[in-house]
């Protein structure tokens, strides 16, 4: 086997990471439920994004929530949410400051996955970049 000398990203580029809760008519009660929870555990140590009810939007699917955590909380708050997410997806991704890879290649899921807009990210790569830079920025 010949191996090729490759250039390994190390975990430390990640500076924190995003949850993003999808949900629709039948689940928004439970996301709202969990959201409280997580509120109610973490509240100190995460940052909730507004609801988007409106979908299609930028890479999601389908309407969502995010929530920012840092990198400490992963190994709790990402078994909490494995074990109640009810029958929520639950996309899960890196902040790096590469934009278009944290939500392509750098992507987790909690609970099946759902094909993210893979088109509209390719039209806004430049757009997902700068987002991403001005994150990790103010972080
Ligand atoms: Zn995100």
């Amino acid at each position: 086997m010949n191996f090729i000398h490759k250039t390994y990203r190390p975990e430390t580029d990640v500076k924190n990471y995003h949850v993003h809760l999808y949900y629709d008519g039948g689940t928004k009660l439970h996301a709202a439920n969990l959201r409280r929870e997580i509120d109610r555990r973490f509240g100190k140590q995460v940052e909730f994004g507004r609801w988007r009810d409106l979908a299609p939007q930028g890479p999601h699917p389908v309407s969502h929530f995010q929530v920012t955590f840092p990198t400490e909380l992963f190994e709790i708050l990402v078994p909490f949410l494995a074990l109640n997410r009810g029958g929520l997806h639950i996309l899960l991704h890196p902040n790096t400051g590469n934009g278009y890879e944290d939500h392509t290649t750098n992507v987790m899921w909690i609970g099946p996955s759902i094909p993210l807009a893979e088109d509209w990210m390719q039209r806004n790569q430049k757009r997902m970049q700068e987002a991403a830079e001005e994150m990790v920025a103010d972080n």
